[in-house]
């Protein structure tokens, strides 16, 4: 299914991207497209596997940046329901919004794509550090399938998710305060009686403190039901603990078939993705939207950004960390706004009181369903918190 690389001893590439997630898949993708000659290795055996995520995307996003294949799709989203504190809830206008997808398959098809448009993938290959040679360029050193080998490369792009240590190597400071991060754990839940159309998310202090509780539905009973607990909170509530006492009081019935753990950075983005030969995409850049907790889409943009300024900078035949701020100056541009508005409505929704959320829902269901709009819903919000309006105009207007 793969190409592989042959001699991996010492290797030479225009371009060597470290993990096979979404931003660089589609980092290798882009940069071979381009004409580079493209390494992407990926410690896993295969790309996507452990998957540590929802998987839930917004169709419009994910449809700009790649073929939708239905094979990839475990449920198409019509409806989200809203759920207060006190166990109300509202069900949002249609939208037909998301896809639940199935990131195994997702994640797999993005990296042979990456392959068919000319990249060498190296599964099991696992990058354990990096350096400057004299002639400026990087010098990677891997271990693939118990074998070490080094790789010359002009520029590196780490996609290495949220853990990156491609930042830390290249003196890039990736660091994480307790409140730029949530804890987030999931379980795959079976047999339960839930709507496959619709997406629920739960406001509650008491299981997610600084975030939210999910129900993301992969039909025929099956879910994947979270939450994420902001990290100046998990002293005291325990992610796992708290999401058995959730799944307690909402699906009892449920069964739980697997279950994973992981960390999902809620900052705008890092003050600084690049350096000299390097840049930074998707959590490796803690580019996931701080108010959702999404990242597959944003990654996804990041990668093939990236991708092409690492291309233009080796053909410029200048790969200085002031010529590739033009890639951070870009996502800024693109997404900066975005991604600040979010992460100024993100602490907007954690100071409100619980009681604020119920009120919220009970005037949302008094909409017709079709003017109950995520705009209705922050218009609702900002209607009744009349002190936050002017904080968050400043950001939109
Ligand atoms: C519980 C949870 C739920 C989430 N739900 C959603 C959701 O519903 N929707 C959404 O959009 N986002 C969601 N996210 C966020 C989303 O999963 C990430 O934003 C997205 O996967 C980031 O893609 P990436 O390519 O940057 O990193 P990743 O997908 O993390 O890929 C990084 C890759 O790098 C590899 N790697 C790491 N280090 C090395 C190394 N040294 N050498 C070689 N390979 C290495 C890893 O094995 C991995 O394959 C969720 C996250 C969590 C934790």
């Amino acid at each position: 299914m793969y190409r592989n690389c042959y001699d991996m001893k010492k290797y030479t590439f225009d371009i060597t991207i470290i993990g096979a997630g979404p931003a660089g898949s589609m980092a290798a993708k882009r940069a071979a497209e381009k004409g580079a000659s493209v390494l992407l290795i990926e410690k896993d055996k295969y790309a996507g596997i452990p998957v540590r995520c929802a998987e839930g995307v917004y169709r419009d996003e994910i449809t700009r940046l790649v073929d939708i294949d239905d094979s990839w799709i475990c449920s198409k989203i019509i409806f989200s329901e809203l759920v207060s504190p006190d166990g109300n809830r509202v069900r949002a206008a249609e939208d037909a919004s998301g896809f639940i997808l199935d990131r195994k398959k997702f994640d797999q098809a993005l990296a042979i794509l990456s392959v068919e448009s000319g990249a060498d993938l190296r599964t099991e290959t696992y990058a354990s550090g990096m350096k400057k040679n004299v002639h400026g360029e990087w010098e990677v050193s891997a271990c693939t399938r118990g074998e070490d080998i080094k790789i010359l490369t002009k520029v590196v792009i780490g996609a290495d998710g949220v853990e990156s240590r491609v930042g830390r190597w290249a003196g890039i400071d990736t660091s994480l305060k307790l409140r730029e991060i949530e804890s987030c754990c999931q379980f795959t839940l079976a047999d339960l009686n839930i709507d496959d159309q619709t997406v629920q998310f739960y406001m509650s202090k008491e299981f997610a403190p600084g975030g939210y509780a999910w129900v993301f539905p992969k039909s025929g009973g099956l879910a994947n039901v979270g939450l994420g607990i902001l990290g100046t909170y998990v002293k005291d509530v325990n992610p796992e603990k708290s999401l058995k006492n959730f799944v307690k009081r909402y699906f009892p019935e449920g069964r739980v078939i697997s279950q994973i753990a992981g960390g999902v950075p809620v900052l705008p983005g890092l003050k600084d993705m690049v350096a000299d030969g390097v840049l930074l995409a998707g959590d490796a850049a803690r580019q996931v939207d701080p108010l959702s907790g999404g990242g597959i889409t944003n990654s996804m943009a990041a990668g093939i950004m990236a991708a092409e300024h690492a291309v233009r900078s080796i053909e410029q035949k200048d790969t200085s960390k002031k010529n590739l701020t033009a890639y951070q100056k870009e996502w800024d541009r693109k997404f900066g706004k975005k991604m600040r508005l979010s992460s100024k409505l993100k602490k907007v929704v954690d100071d409100l009181d619980e009681e604020v959320f119920n009120n919220l829902v009970g005037k949302m269901s008094l909409l017709p369903q079709q003017k109950r709009t995520p705009f209705a819903f922050f218009k609702t919000l900002l209607l009744n918190q009349p002190k936050l309006f002017l904080d968050v105009a400043k950001f939109i207007l």
